[in-house]
Parts: structure tokens; C-alpha cells; sequence
């Protein structure tokens, strides 16, 4: 899960990280208002759950509170990568002598979390990274001990950071550590933080990403998602807690078991089809949950053919089959499916589905190839 800058950053301040004074607006008017409680210079950033909104004119310096309002106006009528502007942060306008970069992220093939410091930091760390990597100093943390100081010391003095800023520098490091792991995040990363001409390090712009594995424990961060941005197939899957990726095929699957669901795939690509989607109804599903995975599957507008392999142990395949009719009865089923019901409960199951006009198959095999042939059209 992507957090937007201005939650990052109130997360980051609650480990001492110092932030800009600044709030959240969804109009004009408001960050007019915001603009003039903090004494009018602001930078108006639009919220964005994309990268580079700097370079694509999202962040923009305002004079006073009626610039605020003007430009707030501007960035909020934009789209960044696509990417309708629907919130600004109003800040405080800092004055930048330098940018660095500071993130913390994992690295699978170390399997240890590792920090990633430069003195070149800023909208152009990118390519930095590509042309200078040298530039970019990487330390490993030790996920049981943490962050020590001869390590802060260690890429201060790697990223010529002059003295006066080190122990500024360690307490944020520090500070970012401790919100990068009480938060189960995979990403939390400040670019620019900077020197600013008053002699102060502050964390101008923040980026976390949740695992979202995690966010179970972390009830407080869930509400935070903005789903806003979300495909709404993904969204609808999350609130039914349905496992759904969309692919690129045309063979809608629903499937119980996430290894069943992997074989189905396979075995519909070694027919020759491939499949729209990833989905795991989980065990125990009941109508309701199985009902909405079909309402997502049939929403795609690719999807030609749809296979349905329901392996009933917890889940009852009586159950699978009330939520299958319950769906056929408000969408409409445009394209053809397959039904392949073993296990518990199944011959009720198939009897319920006999009169829904549904092609059966009896094994896996048979199943996969005739919805690889209704795809086709055949
Ligand atoms: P990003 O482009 O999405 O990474 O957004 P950032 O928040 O990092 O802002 C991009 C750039 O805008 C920064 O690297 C700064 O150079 C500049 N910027 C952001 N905030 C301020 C500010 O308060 N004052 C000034 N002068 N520049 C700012
Ligand atoms: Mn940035």
C-alpha cells in the first residue's frame, strides 16, 4: 500500500523527524486559508500516489496566500501520469541550500534491510542512480540490532554531510528506521531532505509503502489507503477478501486455493489459453463472497470464457453454486463457463447449476480445454 506525502510525513514526524508546518486541502479556498496561517510563502504540492510530481509542474512555490489560492486552483484541475489531483499539501516554502536523499528499503538478495544515502538528492535521483550509481552510498542494517551510530557516522561523512549536521542527521536516521519498522514498511524514503539556508535538516518530501501483508496489525494505516486510485475490480476484491490480480488473458478464473488457482493457470496456458485473472475465493467462501467474484470477473470487459474450479473441502460446493445463481441472477453472463465441482457437497452443487446453461467438466483437464475452447469461441 502507497501512502501519499502528507501521511508519510505525519508519520515520520511522530519519530522526531522534523517536517514542514503544513496541512492537507481538497479545494482552493482551503489551502488559501492553510497559506495564510503559515504566513503566506507555501509550496502547494498535489497528492499523487505517482513519483516525479515535481517535474510534472505538481509543485509550485506561491508568494503569498492569493498565489496559494491560484496555483492551488491550477494543480487541482491536473493529472499527473493519468492520475487525477484530488488533495494538496499547503507548506510552509522552505529555502533549499542542498537536497539529499535518504531511504530505507529491503534488499531481497541480502534479505536485510538497507539504507540508501546520496548528497545528490532531489527530482534527479533517478537517474542519478543510472549514471552515477557510485554517487548513491548503500549500508545494511542488521534488522535485530538496528541502526547503530558509527553508521550514521559512516554515511554522514560518505555523503559529505559537514559536521555541524550529524547529529541532526542521526537522530532522522534513526527516527526513519524506527518508522520504516514499527510500520512494516518496504519503502521509507525522504527526496529531498535538505539543508535549508536557516542551517536545519528537514524531511521536504515523504514516501512509505506498507506491506500490505502487514497492515492487519496496522489498523490505524489501513484506513489511511486511498483507493481513489485503486482499479475498482481491486478494490471491490478487498472488501469482499477475495485474493484477485488482473492479467492480461481472456479466461476469467475463480478458483479455492491459491495452489489451485496457480495450477488452473498453468494448466489453462498449457492448453493454449490465458487466463484474465488471479483469483483465490479462499476456503469457507460463502454465496455472498462468491457472488461478488463473479460480479469482478464478468466486469472485465476482456474476458471471453470463464473457468470456475472449485476443489470442496472447507468449502462447499452447494455454497459456491447459490453464489454462482445468485450473481447469474443481477449480471448478466456474457461469456460462456466452465464448472468443475469435486469434494464436499458437489453433486448438490452441480444439481443446483444444471438448469443455469453452464458447461460441466469432471476433471481439471477436460475443464481447462473446454474453456480454452469457449474462449476461442468454439
Ligand atoms: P517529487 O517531485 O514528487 O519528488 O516532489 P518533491 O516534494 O520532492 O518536490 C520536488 C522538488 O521541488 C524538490 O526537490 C525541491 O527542489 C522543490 N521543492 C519542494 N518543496 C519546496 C519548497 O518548500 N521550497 C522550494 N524552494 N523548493 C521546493
Ligand atoms: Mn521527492
Amino acid at each position: 500500500m502507497k501512502l501519499h506525502e502528507y501521511q508519510s510525513k505525519i508519520i515520520f514526524s511522530r519519530y522526531g523527524i522534523p517536517i514542514p508546518k503544513g496541512r492537507v486541502a481538497s479545494t482552493a479556498g482551503d489551502a488559501k486559508i492553510i497559506a495564510n496561517e503559515l504566513g503566506g510563502r507555501v509550496v502547494i504540492k498535489a497528492q499523487v500516489l505517482v513519483g516525479g510530481r515535481g517535474k510534472a509542474g505538481g509543485i509550485r512555490v506561491a508568494k503569498d496566500a492569493d498565489e496559494a489560492e491560484q496555483l492551488a486552483t491550477q494543480i487541482l484541475a491536473m493529472e499527473i501520469k493519468g492520475l487525477p489531483v484530488r488533495k494538496v499539501l499547503v507548506d510552509e516554502a522552505a529555502a533549499i541550500e542542498q537536497e539529499i536523499y535518504l531511504g530505507i528499503t529491503n534488499d531481497r538478495s541480502a534479505k536485510k534491510p538497507v539504507i540508501m544515502a546520496s548528497a545528490a538528492g532531489g527530482v534527479e535521483i533517478e537517474e542519478i542512480a543510472r549514471t552515477n550509481p557510485e554517487k548513491i552510498v548503500k549500508v545494511h542494517i542488521n534488522p535485530l540490532i538496528g541502526i547503530k551510530d558509527y553508521q550514521t557516522r559512516d554515511i554522514a561523512s560518505s555523503i559529505d554531510l559537514p559536521r555541524e549536521y550529524w547529529k541532526s542527521f542521526s537522530e532522522i536516521l534513526h527516527g526513519l528506521w524506527q518508522a520504516y519498522e514499527s510500520n512494516d514498511a518496504t519503502l521509507a524514503e525522504i527526496n529531498p531532505l535538505i539543508i535549508s539556508k536557516d542551517k536545519k535538516l528537514v524531511a521536504l518530501d515523504g514516501k512509505m509503502l506498507i506491506d500490505d501483508n502487514a497492515l492487519f496489525r496496522h489498523p490505524d494505516l489501513a484506513e489511511m489507503r486511498d483507493t481513489d486510485e485503486d482499479a475498482p475490480s481491486e478494490v471491490e476484491a478487498r472488501k469482499y477478501g477475495l485474493t484477485f490480480i488482473k492479467l492480461d488473458g481472456n479466461i476469467g478464473c475463480m478458483v479455492n486455493g491459491a495452489g489451485l488457482a496457480m495450477a488452473s493457470m498453468d494448466i489453462l496456458k498449457y492448453f493454449g489459453g490465458e487466463p484474465a485473472n488471479f483469483l483465490d475465493i479462499g476456503g469457507g467462501a460463502g454465496a455472498d463472497k462468491v457472488a461478488a467474484a463473479l460480479r469482478i470477473i464478468v466486469s472485465d470487459a476482456n474476458v471471453k470464457a470463464i473457468l470456475l474450479n472449485i476443489f470442496g473441502g472447507i468449502t462447499r460446493c452447494d455454497e459456491v453454486a447459490r453464489g454462482i445463481l445468485t450473481a447469474i441472477a443481477d449480471v448478466k453472463l456474457k461469456a460462456p463457463m466452465v464448472v468443475r465441482l469435486v469434494g464436499t457437497n458437489a453433486e448438490e452443487g452441480r444439481q443446483m447449476l444444471a438448469s443455469a446453461n453452464l458447461i460441466t467438466a469432471e476433471t481439471l483437464a477436460d475443464a481447462a480445454q473446454k474453456a480454452v475452447a469457449a474462449a476461442k469461441g468454439a
